[in-house]
């Protein structure tokens, strides 16, 4: 124990302490950044190992920083995956940029919980105000509120309730769903291409994984709008309540975009809500060149968009956007007396526990207000429209290049493909082919790459999202594929 620690056997590390430690916290992260390549991009660890590699019994005597993270190092760093990486080009990368990390140390320095707005008035107003310049950046119009959650999964549980309790008659928040014969079953449609996040909703809402239509899609992998009508009409016979429509833009699988504007239509025929999945695919708006992406998405009953997927914010971030604030808090809103504030100051300024869940709130827009302030709109959009150039110029190659095939349409920054040499065309053949080829990728270390299925078919995913990513980067992934060892 150092003398710090002994004499303040009550209260916090001392200041002095902190600044040292902090000034050595922020070295440390800098040369991670910097030094990326050090390390395997995926973990080579076996299960178990860094839980074996720890006490399992918690510290009874203080100990110093320096011990700490010592541990960080020869212990915790073995089993990181880094997705700060310039080669990580897995699931969909993300960013911690600079901006970010600092907006993340200073949320966490000032500590609020942004629960009520007079918890913290700035942490709400900003949040508001970032997420209205955000709504701007994406070229969507107002009026359209915004609330910022963890994760794209919340975000659509908290739309597809809203759009439960936009089924007033039924009562739902009030008397629940379960043993009552006055309520039909809900529907609720989304393509077979749609992220999970939509059957846990239902899962969770009482609604059901039978409750999810999966609808078609077509050749390139989008929602079939007239498959998607003929099923409501279905399900209106049988007797079934259709509730709302998930269209999405961007797949997590392929980067496909459904026809929203198609689809606005059949939910408006219908009455049903549109909630738009634009996890990924919605920041590449920030781009005007790009911003045909979220055609149709203006007529959405809710959005939601992940500044923690390629808007280079740190986790986590995702922002929900609805036309009906009124309809999303009627699903959430109970103010318990001990949580009231001035009946004037509940009616003049949103209290953002009203549209979730959750009761805290992390003061998430202040990183995201630092990311849009010191890139700007330009900054931002020419980072996308890198990410797209280079995944076109992958694209190219592997179109050019005999003995490969691209998969699905590069709309955005992820190429889909295989490597489909001349004479093999048994499909297991090719499956196994690809897994070795990614298997081989990802224990270099240089790279890390994931895979899908298209038309049941093993399909490497390289998912380009990083801030970090250059075109260098590419040129020696594609050398990899194709079995040269690679130059940088
Ligand atoms: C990643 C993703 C999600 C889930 O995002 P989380 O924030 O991790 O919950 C949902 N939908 C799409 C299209 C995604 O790509």
């Amino acid at each position: 124990m150092d003398q710090q620690q002994q004499s303040a056997m009550f209260g916090d590390m001392d200041p002095e302490a902190f600044r040292r430690y902090g000034y050595k916290m922020v070295d440390w992260i800098a040369d991670y950044l910097a030094n990326g390549k050090e390390y395997p991009v995926l973990s080579q660890v076996e299960p178990g190992e860094i839980r074996g590699a720890l006490p399992a019994r918690p510290p009874q005597e203080p100990e110093t920083m320096e011990a700490i993270m010592a541990d960080v190092d020869r212990v915790l760093m073995p089993g990181i995956t880094h997705w700060n990486a310039p080669g990580f080009l897995a699931y969909f990368a993300n960013t911690g940029s600079g901006p970010g990390i600092l907006g993340e140390m200073l949320a966490s320095g000032l500590n609020v919980n942004a629960m009520l707005w007079r918890t913290s008035p700035a942490a709400t107003e900003l949040e508001q105000v970032t997420l209205d310049w955000l709504r701007q950046a994406l070229g969507l119009p107002e009026p359209l509120f915004g609330v910022i959650n963890d994760t794209a999964s919340s975000s659509t549980l908290y739309a597809l309730a809203a759009a439960r309790e936009a089924l007033s008659d039924l009562e739902i928040r009030q008397k629940g769903l379960a043993g009552r014969a006055d309520v039909p079953r809900l529907r609720v449609y989304a393509s077979q291409e749609a992220h999970s996040a939509t059957d846990k909703a239902a899962m969770t809402l009482g609604i059901g994984q039978e409750g999810v239509c999966k609808v078609a899609t077509d050749d390139e992998l989008r929602m079939d709008a007239a498959q998607l009508e003929q099923a409501i009409l279905r399900d209106l016979e049988e007797g079934w309540r259709p509730c709302a429509v998930v269209a999405t833009v961007g797949t997590t699988s392929t980067g496909s975009i459904d026809p929203v504007a198609q689809i606005a239509d059949i939910c408006e025929k219908y009455g049903l809500w549109l909630h738009v999945d634009a996890a990924y695919g919605g920041s590449a708006a920030v781009d005007p060149q790009m911003r045909r992406v979220l055609d149709g998405c203006e007529r959405a009953d809710s959005l939601v968009v992940n500044p923690h997927k390629w808007l280079f914010t740190p986790m986590d971030c995702s922002v929900l956007y609805t036309r009906k604030p009124e309809i999303l808090k009627a699903a959430f809103s109970l103010v318990p007396e001990y949580l009231r504030s001035a009946q004037n100051q509940d009616e003049e300024v949103p209290n953002l526990m009203d549209y979730g869940t959750s009761l805290g709130r992390r003061f998430r827009s202040l990183k995201l207000w630092m990311i849009m302030r010191y890139f700007g709109q330009e900054g931002l959009a020419a980072r996308i429209r890198e990410h797209c150039r280079l995944a076109q110029w992958l694209a190219r190659q592997i179109t050019a290049t005999p003995g490969f095939e691209l998969m699905a349409p590069v709309h955005f920054s992820l190429v889909c493909f295989r490597a489909h040499p001349h004479g093999i065309d048994d499909e297991q053949q090719l499956d196994k082919l690809n897994e070795g080829i990614i298997n081989r990728i990802n224990a270099s270390g240089r790279f890390f790459l994931s895979h899908t299925r298209v038309n049941d078919r093993y399909t490497i995913r390289v998912a380009i999202g990083n801030i970090r990513t250059m075109e260098h980067d590419i040129h020696a992934l594609w050398d990899t594929i194709q079995g040269q060892p690679s130059q940088s």
